[in-house]
């Protein structure tokens, strides 16, 4: 453990996070994105220079806020009773580089993972994709867990792109958000779009939307439904 401490002033969003944090794993498994202990949420702790996440190796079942692991940027342990995930660098190396994210996910959801065992970008064919994502869900390079090549990957390839989610290549998903609910939701719609872009390929070709149209969905969506929906949603 490290010697910093957590500051007076920092405590109240610290657990507030810790909660939060706790919570939105239990939407991974309800939306059956997640496997054994796999897939991780982290937030950043707003105003400081800290991020809360899962511990590594814990039963899904297990995790309480108390159980959440707290970190600085750079993924060294500032407090908690358990080692932070594994994916904790990859996190903290999206967190620095990034300064508008304030959630990152990590899944293997099944047919989101099929797509990145493909390499291949899910094609934006479905409104529900001009919406959120605003164009085609991206492919990251290849890269082995430990070291900066992960967070590198996921930086490089959403840099200027609409999408908050991205297919590492033979690995899985990581979406990010302006908050851990946000990047939560992006992993739950990348994995709806990637199972239907999936039923419609067995059906025959698929096509693209039209750019226009792309736009069009993602502008109304980010601008005008977008702000409705945010004051009618309950947070999480
Ligand atoms: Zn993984």
């Amino acid at each position: 453990m490290s010697s910093r401490t957590i500051s007076t002033a920092d405590r109240p969003a610290v657990e507030e996070l810790r909660a939060k944090v706790c919570a939105l794993h239990a939407e991974l498994l309800r939306w059956g994105l997640v496997t054994w202990t796999s897939g991780n949420v982290s937030g950043r702790v707003p105003g400081t220079d800290l991020l809360v996440i899962k511990p590594s190796g814990l039963s899904y079942e297990e995790l309480t806020p108390e159980s959440m692991v707290v970190t600085d940027l750079e993924g060294k342990l500032i407090e908690g009773d358990y080692a932070p995930s594994s994916d904790t660098g990859s996190h903290a190396y999206v967190y620095r580089h990034r300064p508008d994210v304030g959630g990152v996910v990590h899944t293997h959801s099944p047919y989101a993972t099929a797509w990145a065992a493909r390499g291949e970008a899910i094609p934006c064919a479905i409104t529900a994709m001009g919406d959120e994502f605003g164009d085609d869900i991206p492919v990251g390079p290849f890269a082995l867990i430990g070291g900066d090549d992960i967070g590198r990957g996921i930086v490089a390839t959403l840099e200027g792109h609409r999408s908050p989610a991205v297919l590492m290549r033979s690995h899985g998903v990581f979406t990010i958000g302006k908050d851990p609910r946000a990047a939560v939701k992006a992993a739950v719609m990348c994995e709806d779009v990637a199972r239907t872009v999936h039923f419609a390929r067995q059906l025959g070709q698929v096509e693209r939307l039209a750019q226009e149209h792309i736009d069009a969905l993602y502008d109304r969506y980010q601008n005008v439904y977008g702000q409705r929906s945010a004051a009618v949603e309950g947070e999480i």
